[in-house]
C-alpha cells in the first residue's frame, strides 16, 4: 500500500464513513497519517474536579449525581447532560446527538472521561465538558481508571465521527508501517536528519500520535515540523534556482527618455521609500537573471504608481507587460487610471475584460500576439491558455495572496524569454515570516505614506451606541457621501454567515435608511452579480453597501467615506486594517467605527490597538503577537501553503534552520526526487510545479 492510496483501503472505511472522513480533509491514506493530534489525553493523569480549570484538557473520574434529556435547535438535536461529582466539585458533562447513551447514563455509576473543559452555558461559573474525547463507564469489577494509563491523541473530530473511529484508524495505520506493509518513505537525506537532530520519518510520525510521553510527543512535533518547512523552503528555493540559473532572463535597458518623461510626468514626487523601491526594481529589471520581487505596503502607500512606472520601462524596452488584478473592479480601475497616464506617452493599453464578447476578445488576443497592445491588464483570465504574447517581458500582479504560487509561475511561462515578475501586496507580513510565505521572492517595503494622506479617523465602540452609530453614516449620506457596512462570516452549524448581513441589511433598510439606496453583497452572489453591485456603488448610485469581507480587496471609491464594522472582534487586526483602507481615499474627511464586543481582555487590547496606530505593519506584528500564528494566517490564507504542524510564529528557528538545511540540498541536489515526491503529495499541483530536471 502507498500512502497515496484511497482511504477507503483500510478496514473498517466504507463508503459512508469515507465521506464523513471528506469532511475532515482526509481523502488519501497521507491525509489520515497526517492528521495530527490537536491534544492528547494523558490517561494517567487525572484531575480533582475542584482543581479544574475553564479550558483545558483534563481527564477526570467520577460518579454520575443526576442525568437530564433535552431537544434543542430546529432539527430536535438530542443533548444530553449528566452531572458528575467527585467529592472535590461537581462536572457537567454534555453530549449532543449520541442516543447511544441514554442507557448507559444512571445516576450512581462511575464514570471516566476526558476532554475540554469550558463555562457551562448559562451555569454562572459551573464547568462543563462539551469536547468529549474519551467515556466510559467504569463498573464495579472493572480496574480502578488510575490503572489505564497511556497518552492517547485527541483529534479534530467531526459531528459524526468519534475520537474512538478516528484512533482505530490511526493504530490500523501505523500497525500497516510497522509490519512494511505501507510505504512510508524517508524524505531528508540522512546527513541531514542526524546533523539537525531529526527522528526517522516512520518512528515521529508513530510518536506524534501514540507518544510514550509528552516530551516525546515534542521531540517527535520538532521533527515534522521541520521537515513541513523543509519541504516547502526546498520547493521555493528550487523554484528560484531553476529561474534564476537554467532559464534566459532579460536585461532591460537602462531608463531612457520614455521612463524619465513617465517619472516626470506624475504630478507628485516619489516618496523616500518609493524612490528606494523604483532602485531596486530598476536593477533588477537592467540584470538578465529574472527578476523575482515583492513590493510590499499599506494600502495607499503608492505601489501601483511604481509597478506602472516597471511596466513603462518594459515597454521602453520593446517589451510587453501584464498586470494581473484579483478582481474585475480593480482591473478596470487600474487600467483607467494606467490610460489617462501612458496613452499622452504613446503607450497602447488594453484591458481583458470578463465582459467582452468572445470576438472581442479574440481581437485582443490577435492584438497581443501581434504586439499591437504595450501593456495588458486583467483578472486571472490572462493566464488562459488562449492568451500569447508576442514579447512579454515584466509580469505584474497585484495582492499576491489571492493568487497561488502556481497561477503567478503560469503567467511567467508565457514569455519567450523568463520575464521579470513584480508582485505588490498590501497585506502586511511580519518580517520574520516573508521567508516562509515568499521564501523565492526579494522583498522591498514601502512603510511610508505619500504626504498630506488624511488619516481615517478610527472608533471601537459598543453595540449600545449602534444607532448613534448609524445617524451619524445617515448625516453623511445625507451630505453626499457613500458608506459601507461590514459585517463577519459566522461558522455556524455550516450557514455561511449570510443571516448576519442579511439581517443588518434588512435592519436598516427597514428603518433608518428607509428610502435611501442600498445593496447588499455577499460570497454566495455569483460573480457578475458582484461585480455589477460593485460597480453601481462605484458609480455612486448604491449609497450604502452591507457587505461580507468580499470587498476586502483593493476596490478605490474615493466617495465613500465611512465604514461600520459589525461585529469587528470577529476579524484580524490585519483584516480589519485592510478594511479600513477602503475609506480615506478621496477628499473627504473619513471615519471608520468598528462596532465590537470586547468581552475579552485580548479583544479589548487587540482593538485599542486600531485605534492608536494606522501602520499596518505594527498591527501585523501585533495581531501575530496576540492571537498566535494560527488564526493570523487563517484570515489571509489564500495562496499560501497549508501547514499541517508547523507553526511559522512560533517555529522561527526551526524554520530558518530547515531554510539551511533547504538551501545545502537544493545545492548538492542530494534527496531531490523524495522532496518532490512528498511535494506532490503533499501540495499536489497546488503549489510547486516542480519537476525533476
Ligand atoms: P497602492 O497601490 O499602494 O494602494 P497607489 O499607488 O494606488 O497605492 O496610490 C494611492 C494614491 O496615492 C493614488 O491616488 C496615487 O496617485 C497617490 N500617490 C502615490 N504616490 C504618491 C506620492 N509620492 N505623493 C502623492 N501621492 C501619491
Ligand atoms: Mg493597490
Amino acid at each position: 500500500m502507498e500512502l497515496a492510496d484511497d482511504i477507503e483501503s483500510l478496514k473498517g472505511v466504507g463508503p459512508k464513513k469515507a465521506q464523513q472522513l471528506h469532511g475532515l480533509g482526509i481523502f488519501r491514506l497521507f491525509d489520515l497519517l497526517t492528521h495530527f493530534p490537536r491534544a492528547y489525553e494523558d490517561q494517567s493523569r487525572i484531575t480533582p474536579i475542584g482543581q479544574l480549570q475553564a479550558g483545558e484538557d483534563a481527564v477526570v473520574t467520577g460518579v454520575i449525581a443526576g442525568v437530564q434529556e433535552k431537544r434543542a435547535g430546529r432539527r430536535g438535536m438530542l443533548i444530553l447532560t449528566a452531572l458528575v461529582s467527585d467529592g472535590t466539585g461537581f462536572l457537567q458533562l454534555t453530549w449532543f446527538n449520541q442516543k447511544f447513551l441514554k442507557q448507559k447514563l444512571k445516576t450512581g455509576r462511575r464514570v471516566f472521561a476526558a476532554g475540554r473543559t469550558a463555562y457551562a452555558y448559562g451555569g454562572q461559573g459551573q464547568l462543563a465538558m462539551n469536547r468529549i474525547t474519551s467515556f466510559e463507564i467504569i463498573d464495579d469489577d472493572e480496574a480502578a481508571p488510575e490503572a489505564k494509563c497511556g497518552i492517547l491523541p485527541v483529534y479534530s473530530a467531526a459531528e459524526n465521527i468519534r475520537q474512538g473511529f478516528l484512533r482505530s484508524l490511526t493504530e490500523q495505520l501505523l500497525r500497516l508501517a510497522d509490519e512494511g506493509r505501507l510505504e512510508v518513505p524517508e524524505v531528508m537525506p540522512e546527513s541531514l536528519r542526524r546533523q539537525y537532530g531529526l527522528l526517522p520519518r516512520l518512528q515521529a510520525l508513530r510518536s506524534i500520535h501514540y507518544p510514550e510521553s509528552l516530551q516525546l510527543a515534542d521531540e517527535a512535533r520538532y521533527s515534522l515540523a521541520f521537515e513541513e518547512l523543509y519541504l516547502i523552503q526546498y520547493g521555493l528555493l528550487l523554484l528560484k534556482k531553476r529561474t534564476q540559473e537554467q532559464r534566459q532572463g532579460i536585461g532591460f535597458g537602462v531608463n531612457g527618455r520614455l521612463t524619465e518623461q513617465a517619472l516626470s510626468g506624475l504630478p507628485f514626487r516619489l516618496t523616500g521609500d518609493q524612490q528606494k523601491v523604483w532602485r531596486d526594481i530598476c536593477r533588477d529589471m537592467e540584470r538578465a537573471v529574472p527578476m523575482r520581487r515583492l513590493v510590499q505596503g499599506d494600502v495607499g502607500s503608492g505601489k501601483t504608481v511604481i509597478a506602472m512606472l516597471a511596466l513603462v520601462k518594459a515597454v521602453e524596452s520593446g517589451f510587453q507587460g501584464a498586470l494581473m488584478a484579483p478582481t474585475e473592479i480593480l482591473a478596470r480601475q487600474h487600467f483607467e487610471s494606467f490610460c489617462g497616464f501612458l496613452a499622452p506617452l504613446g503607450i497602447r493599453v488594453d484591458l481583458l475584460s470578463g465582459r467582452l464578447t468572445k470576438k472581442q476578445k479574440q481581437e485582443l488576443y490577435d492584438r497581443l500576439a501581434a504586439h499591437e497592445v504595450d501593456i495588458v491588464i486583467g483578472t486571472h483570465a490572462l493566464i488562459q491558455q488562449e492568451v500569447a504574447f508576442a514579447n512579454l517581458g515584466l509580469v505584474v500582479t497585484d495582492e499576491q495572496h489571492r493568487f497561488g504560487i502556481s497561477q503567478r509561475a503560469v503567467l511567467e511561462r508565457k514569455g519567450r524569454l523568463v520575464p521579470d515578475v513584480l508582485v505588490m501586496t498590501a497585506t502586511p507580513i511580519p518580517r520574520t515570516l516573508t521567508l516562509t510565505v515568499y521564501g523565492d521572492l526579494e522583498v522591498s517595503t514601502i512603510r511610508q505614506l505619500p504626504p498630506g494622506r488624511r488619516p481615517v479617523r478610527t472608533f471601537v465602540r459598543g453595540r449600545e451606541r449602534r444607532e448613534l452609530i448609524y445617524k451619524f453614516v445617515l448625516e453623511e449620506i445625507k451630505k453626499g457621501r457613500q458608506a459601507y457596512v461590514v459585517c463577519p462570516l459566522i461558522e455556524m452549524n455550516g450557514d455561511s454567515g449570510l443571516t448576519s448581513a442579511q439581517e443588518v441589511y434588512d435592519e436598516l433598510t427597514g428603518g433608518i435608511f428607509y428610502g435611501i439606496h442600498c445593496g447588499l453583497v455577499h460570497g454566495r452572489l455569483k460573480q457578475k452579480e458582484k461585480e455589477e453591485l460593485m460597480q453601481r456603488f462605484y458609480e455612486g448610485e448604491v449609497r450604502l453597501l452591507v457587505a461580507t469581507t468580499v470587498i476586502e480587496v483593493g476596490v478605490n471609491v474615493p466617495n465613500a467615506s465611512i465604514m461600520v464594522v459589525e461585529n469587528a472582534q470577529r476579524f484580524g487586526l490585519a483584516q480589519l486594517h485592510q478594511l479600513r483602507g477602503r475609506v480615506g481615499r478621496g477628499e473627504y474627511a473619513s471615519y471608520c467605527i468598528f462596532v465590537a464586543e470586547e468581552s475579552t481582555e485580548t479583544a479589548r487590547k487587540r482593538m485599542a490597538v486600531l485605534e492608536s496606530t494606522a501602520d499596518g505593519f505594527v498591527l501585523a506584528e501585533e495581531d501575530l503577537k496576540l492571537r498566535g500564528p494560527g488564526q493570523f494566517f487563517g484570515s489571509m490564507q489564500h495562496g499560501l501553503p497549508d501547514l499541517k504542524i508547523a507553526d511559522v510564529g512560533q517555529d522561527i528557528d526551526i524554520l530558518l534552520k530547515a531554510r539551511r538545511a533547504a538551501m545545502e540540498a537544493v545545492e548538492s541536489g542530494e534527496g531531490m526526487a523524495e522532496v518532490l515526491a512528498a511535494l506532490q503529495l503533499q501540495y499536489r499541483e497546488q503549489f510547486f510545479n516542480i519537476t525533476e530536471n
